[in-house]
């Protein structure tokens, strides 16, 4: 495993749309093994291939009181309800948060690294890091949806 190199907000590969992923192979276990151990060196709740370069449609979310990770291929949002006030940051913005407008409660589908599909729920943290991580993998920052300024933090 290695750990990746987190591009930030001024690279264009952020802006991208990635293309879903149709091999469930070992060089995707590499690049989930990598994320996995680039988003655990930076303290972090998700990261999403396109942080790291890739632009293909994985993501993953580490509970951040848990500590269970969860690997999502190819998600999409089926389900969702309720709105949430939160406090984002995001890994590719490093230093700052902003406050967002999300659902309450997500329902994810997505596959597992090995092409198995599987649905999982989300509530309050896990539900934003839902909709940010997929996000992401359409090109989307937290930072285009914030709710006035965004505010300094020392990570
Ligand atoms: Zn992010």
């Amino acid at each position: 495993m290695a750990i990746r190199t987190i591009l930030t907000d001024k690279d264009k590969a952020l802006r991208k749309t990635s293309r879903e992923v149709t091999d469930f192979n070992p060089r995707l276990h590499m690049l989930l093994d990598d994320m996995n151990e680039t988003l655990v060196g930076a303290l972090g709740v998700g990261l999403a291939a396109p942080q790291v370069g890739i632009l293909r449609r994985v993501a993953i979310i580490k509970h951040p009181e848990t500590g269970e990770l969860a690997e999502f291929i190819n998600p999409t949002i089926i389900a969702q309800d309720g709105e949430q006030i939160f406090e984002e940051g995001c890994l590719s913005v490093p230093g700052y948060r902003g406050k967002t407008k999300r659902p309450a409660h997500v329902v994810v589908k997505a596959f597992d690294r090995d092409g198995k599909e599987f649905e999982m729920e989300g509530e309050e943290v896990i539900a934003v890091a839902m909709c940010h991580e997929i996000d992401h993998l359409n090109g989307k920052l937290y930072t285009d949806i914030v709710d006035g300024d965004l505010w300094e933090v020392e990570d």
